[in-house]
């Protein structure tokens, strides 16, 4: 089980998950990406900018 970063609460890895895979935190909504699946470890997605400014 891994840590939300944000809240802190618990989150168990679902089934097939990937590394790279973004999640959503099921308490804070935030967006998290599965750093690592064994073990389970989250980071905090990078904002994604979808006008990048040319
Ligand atoms: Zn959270």
């Amino acid at each position: 089980m891994a840590k939300c970063p944000a809240c802190d609460v618990g989150i168990t890895a679902a089934d097939g998950v990937q590394p790279g895979e973004l999640i959503h935190c099921s308490e804070c909504e935030s967006e998290l990406e599965v750093l690592s699946v064994e073990p389970f470890e989250l980071v905090l997605a990078p904002k994604i900018e979808e006008d990048w400014g040319e």
